[in-house]
C-alpha cells in the first residue's frame, strides 16, 4: 500500500465504488462521495479494521503470536501476562476444589501424582 489519501465510507458506499471500479477497463476519473478521484490513485478498498492495523504497523506497532498489539520497540510479555493469569487460575480452581486435592495434584494408588480436574481442563 501506498501512501495517499484515505476516504472513510460506509460500507454501502464503498460497495457502490467497488461496483463502479469493476466496470472500469482503464483508469478514469471516478466521481464518488462528493469527490473526483482518479481510479489509478486508488489503492485499495479496505475494511476499517484492516486499515486500522495497517496504520498501527505504519506507526511501527505489531502484533504477536497471541494476537496482540505492541508498540515499537516494546517487547511482549504476552507469555508472563498469560503465565500469570493461568497462575491465578489454577490457585483459584485449586481453592474452589471439592476433590481434596493438593495443589492441584492428586495421588493415586501406587504412589504416583495426576493432575487433579479441577486443573486439568482450564
Ligand atoms: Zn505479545
Ligand atoms: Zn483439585
Amino acid at each position: 500500500m501506498r501512501s495517499g489519501v484515505e476516504i472513510w465510507v460506509e460500507y454501502e458506499k464503498a460497495e457502490k465504488l467497488q461496483q463502479v471500479l469493476s466496470t472500469i477497463k482503464s483508469s478514469t476519473f471516478v466521481h464518488f462521495n462528493d469527490e473526483t478521484i482518479n481510479s489509478a490513485d486508488i489503492v485499495g478498498i479496505f475494511k476499517a479494521g484492516t486499515m486500522a492495523d495497517y496504520t498501527k504497523r505504519r506507526n511501527g506497532s505489531y502484533q504477536c503470536k497471541f494476537r496482540e498489539w505492541h508498540e515499537k520497540g516494546q517487547k511482549c510479555e504476552c507469555d508472563q501476562v498469560k503465565d500469570r493469569e493461568m497462575a491465578i487460575k489454577r490457585e483459584h480452581a485449586i481453592k474452589q476444589c471439592t476433590r481434596g486435592c493438593t495443589g492441584g495434584f492428586k495421588l493415586t494408588t501406587g504412589n504416583s501424582a495426576v493432575f487433579c480436574e479441577c486443573v486439568a481442563n482450564l
